[in-house]
């Protein structure tokens, strides 16, 4: 508390200094730099967290009242700090949002073999995805097995070879790695498929029993964003139909010749290509439910102070949504609050820009809250997509997405920073703040391609998400055991609230850490680059095939 309550007093005088100076008041760089962090305070941070995680903004469902709260609450703690708006419309870019659904009882899908046709049953045997722009879909078609639907000519290996899927509906296998549902339906568009049926290998049978969801299928609408000429998120209207099939359900659709189910399965679990017509056809049919709405991202910037480089922009995100209040009976407190996911991640982004105004750096800086990250990353999808300043002059993003501070933190992470020259800089920066830097302690859960700087990787943009580590300086603590108890009990529940232990302490000195990776990026005579040879940037990076 005295700690905090120096820290405050200094933080005045400092404004005071910095409004008659100006941040090149003769001193060094690296004064300013020290005495621009020092204007980030405990109980800055926690006021924030408060507010933000308050049960009053009803979990922050975008879209929803709550939600309008927190983003004006944002911009307007932006304002007070010196950064401009730069939204679309003030501070704000409105994401325009479409739910949809398949209309009830509207489901259809039959398999035709020989002269005989099949019905198969609407969650029973298969759920069917809903159009977010047209109200009705169908299609009849023959049926091509194409394994995990992979093109990887690099790895010399295709899935495609020797099938000719145009005017077809694939049937193929979910996940492998890298290999996101995105690419799939890009390669299965740019080979002339009009539809999609999704398989299920014994592995995600184990994880999740289709009897164990099938109630819940077609129960709740999804989520996108929609442009004015009918764009949508990770749509591609050339794909007319798509449904996710059981395994019982497959093995009909199967049959014994050419391939059985099971055959199918060995020869994936083999890595083998074995690609085939089924000698079969389908047809599916479904209406869709649509309802639009929207919600805002949030948007400031603080310009850079070289005439060139303030050109360019290093791009700080921290999504602003959660998923609002629970339906389940079970839960006596509905609320879900989202203190840590992503709370307090907005909160340091607060703290970072508020440093950063006080000492802007030769590159502008923008600062965005975004919106449903939760429905799916839209908000930093539809910002990608319709960015307020062209992609080519955003250097760089730092996102952060609910960094836990469970207990007196060690070690910092900083996913996706060893794909990029951003790995020497992040250490740095964590050093300097006092952290070790940890390599990634959970690759089995791929963080990097789940949260918003994925949506800014995907259009070639060097990204770090920073979030703290498995240790703690107190020995006697299992970070990881907290860790992990995190995300099984309390990640997505009612009880992500104020009453989580918080280590302010910690949480100070990560929003410095983070506040110097922007600095040292901004300040940097050169933009950071991919790695040589990096999968991600030889995927998506300046030059390479998807670039868009
Ligand atoms: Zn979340």
């Amino acid at each position: 508390m005295t700690q905090a309550f120096s820290r405050a007093g200094s933080a005045f005088l400092l404004i005071a200094t910095l409004a008659v100076c100006g941040p090149a008041g003769g001193q060094s760089s690296k004064d300013n730099t020290n005495k621009a962090l020092d204007l980030i305070t405990l109980e800055q941070l926690e006021g924030h967290v408060r507010f933000l995680g308050s049960d009053a903004l009803l979990g922050r469902d975008a879209a929803e009242a709550g939600y309008g709260i927190a983003a004006q609450y944002v911009a307007e703690r932006l304002g007070s700090m010196g950064v401009e708006a730069a939204g679309s419309d003030g501070w704000f870019q409105s994401v325009p949002l479409r739910r949809y659904g398949i209309a009830r009882g509207s489901a259809d899908f039959v398999i035709h073999r020989g002269g005989e046709s099949t019905p198969l049953v609407y969650r029973d045997d298969y759920s069917m995805s809903a159009d977010p722009v047209r109200e009705s879909s169908e299609a009849r078609a023959e049926v091509v097995y194409v394994g995990h639907g992979v093109h990887a000519p690099a790895q010399g290996y295709s899935d495609y070879d020797g099938v000719d899927v145009r005017g077809k509906i694939i049937a193929v296998f979910r996940g492998a790695y890298y290999s996101s549902s995105r690419t799939k339906s890009l390669e299965a568009v740019k080979r002339g498929a009009i539809g999609s049926i999704s398989l299920r290998t014994r592995k995600s049978e184990a994880r999740q029993t289709w009897a164990s969801r099938k109630d819940r299928i077609g129960r709740r609408p999804s989520t996108t964003w929609i442009n004015g000429d009918g764009r949508a998120a990770r749509y591609y209207p050339e794909l007319l139909v798509g449904a996710a099939i059981s395994i019982a359900a497959a093995e009909r659709l199967f049959g014994v010749s050419p391939m059985s189910y099971e055959e199918a399965l060995e020869a994936n679990l083999a890595g083998k290509a074995a690609s085939t017509p089924l000698g079969v056809e389908v047809s599916l049919s479904a209406r869709s439910t649509h309802s639009t709405t929207s919600s805002p991202n949030v948007i400031g910037v603080v310009r850079g102070t070289d005439p060139e480089l303030a050109n360019e922009y290093v791009v700080y995100s921290a999504h602003l949504d959660h998923v609002g209040v629970s339906t389940s009976e079970e839960d006596e407190d509905k609320i879900r609050n989202g203190v840590y996911d992503n709370a307090i991640g907005v909160a340091l982004m607060l703290e970072t820009a508020r440093a950063i105004a006080a000492a802007p750096p030769k590159r502008s800086v923008m600062f965005i809250a975004l919106t449903a990250e939760e429905s799916g990353l839209l908000g930093s999808d539809f910002f990608v997509n319709n960015p307020t300043v062209p992609m080519a002059s955003i250097v760089a993003n730092i996102n952060l997405d609910m960094p836990l501070f469970l207990y007196p933190v060690a070690d910092l992470v900083a996913f996706g920073s060893q794909h990029s020259s951003m790995q020497d800089i992040a250490e740095k920066s964590a050093a300097d703040e006092g952290f070790v830097f940890s390599p990634d302690p959970m690759p089995e859960e791929v963080l990097f391609v789940r949260s918003d700087q994925y949506s800014f990787v995907q259009k070639g943009v060097p990204a770090v998400y920073l979030v703290t580590g498995f240790n703690s300086t107190d020995e006697s603590v299992d970070g990881e055991a907290l860790y992990r108890d995190h995300l099984k009990n309390h990640y997505h529940q009612p009880s992500d609230d104020i009453a989580r232990p918080i280590d302010w302490e910690s949480a100070l000195r990560f929003a410095r850490a983070h506040t110097r990776i922007g600095l040292a990026i901004g300040n940097d005579e050169d933009r950071p680059t991919w790695n040589e040879g990096d999968f991600f940037g030889e995927r998506f990076g300046r030059g390479s095939r998807d670039e868009p």
